[in-house]
């Protein structure tokens, strides 16, 4: 196969609009309800709720804000120490620092590179005070919720899922966004559906979704003026944009459909590298398989250097390294990206707390001992790379995408 650019660039995950967005955005035009409130929220706030089984769903502005909410419900005080997941999006913590309280990093398992929950009860045995763990599904694939539930209900603390990216996939038949108490799922630009930008907080209890929906409108009292007792924030989700996610919600199995195409063509056509796909537990779940990753053997690596701004390698026979794929890909027009890089890595969280299987389990990043303990989301970071996982590639740029890595490797 002859290599060329890609004449349109193939994207890592772009918004794929089906044109009935329109029409709902058009409605809330022509009806001028063009604000906070309008009948595109009510009508997806329901399509949510239904969907993932939650009684309600509360349309935000933005994942990050139902996730601030979440922390706010579940009771979050400055000073208060919240167990995380640590390979994540910025998005998951900040709402935590948001409210003052202090993220605790709790290592990745191999098996669905989510929470270890080894290293959770190792958590709760350093910290048994913590009442709030933030778990995520990583790249759309469940975490192992029993193994994770079971130790949160030991310890009496309260999940706040951050199903941001997993939006539709299951974990022994029941949906992400419904295992913990105050849920997220998000609506951003590059997410399965979008609608542009947008979020939702999901919960079971009522008073809770009354909260927010009181909070992320300013928090007004029900008085003749404007009159507060508590903070308020502008976290609503527009009506427009409501639209869009009312336009797009009646595909997200079509979205789901392609993508776990994308992945299953990437693990064929990666058969006879050595390399591994992201990994599912394909007896007890169903990812919604929104990006693909690649995880590179041990023994293949070439020699690759991540410093804190750049990225540096040598090349070596028979071997790569995500840094080398990266580049490649990006010199024919196309958009892979790292694996997510460990919150513990980051130099805002230095003095953090690290909680890993082995060693004493506080492996702060800044301090942190190799041997002293596996760090799972370090070599994750090191090895792997999020491929073009976009749904409107087409089988033969796929192909040629899969030519391009498998010739890093040559
Ligand atoms: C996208 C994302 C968020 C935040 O969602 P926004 O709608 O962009 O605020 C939170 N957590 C994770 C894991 C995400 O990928």
């Amino acid at each position: 196969m002859e290599l060329k650019p890609f004449e349109n660039k193939i994207w890592l995950a772009s918004p794929t609009m089906h044109g009935d967005e329109i029409r709902y955005v058009q409605e809330a035009y022509e009806t001028n309800w063009m604000s906070t409130v309008g009948a595109n929220i009510n009508v997806i706030e329901q399509m949510a709720a239904e969907k993932v089984g939650c009684k309600y769903a509360v349309a935000l502005s933005c994942g990050t804000a139902a996730l601030h909410l979440a922390m706010k419900l579940a009771g979050v005080k400055p000073g208060d120490k919240v167990f995380c997941s640590d390979v994540t999006f910025a998005a998951t913590v900040n709402p935590i620092v948001y409210e003052k309280a202090i993220p605790v990093f709790i290592d990745t398992e191999r098996d669905t590179w989510n929470m270890d929950p080894v290293a959770l009860e190792k958590a709760f045995q350093l910290h048994p005070e913590v009442k709030v763990v933030v778990i995520v599904h990583l790249y759309g694939t469940p975490a192992k919720m029993d193994e994770l539930k079971a130790v949160c209900d030991r310890y009496g603390a309260v999940i706040v899922e951050d199903a941001a990216e997993s939006f539709g996939a299951t974990y022994k038949g029941i949906q992400t966004g419904k295992f913990g108490a105050y849920n997220c799922i998000s609506f951003n630009g590059n997410k399965i559906i979008t609608g542009s930008s947008g979020g939702m907080l999901l919960t079971d209890d009522l008073d809770a979704a009354n909260k927010a929906r009181k909070w992320s409108t300013q928090s007004r009292e029900n008085a003749p003026w404007y009159q507060h007792e508590e903070t308020g924030y502008n976290y609503r989700m527009s009506n427009v944009i409501a639209g869009v996610v009312r336009g797009q919600i009646p595909y997200l199995e079509a979205h789901i459909a392609q993508k776990r195409a994308i992945y299953e063509r990437y693990q064929e056509g990666f058969k006879d590298l050595p390399v591994t796909m992201n990994p599912y537990d394909a007896v007890n779940s169903v990812p919604n398989f929104w990006l693909s990753c690649l995880l590179i053997h041990e023994d293949a690596m070439c020699p690759q250097v991540l410093g804190e701004n750049k990225a540096l390698y040598r090349e070596e026979k028979g071997k790569s390294c995500p840094t080398q794929i990266l580049e490649t890909l990006a010199s024919y027009n196309a958009e892979g990206r790292p694996i997510w890089k460990p919150m513990h890595m980051q130099p805002i969280y230095r003095m953090h707390d690290f909680v890993t299987t082995e060693g004493d389990g506080r492996g702060r990043s800044n301090a942190y001992i190799p041997g002293s303990g596996e760090d799972v989301g370090l070599d994750i970071f090191n090895r792997g790379l999020c491929l073009p996982s976009d749904n409107k590639m087409t089988p033969e740029e796929q192909s040629q995408i899969i030519e391009i890595v498998k010739n890093c490797f040559a």
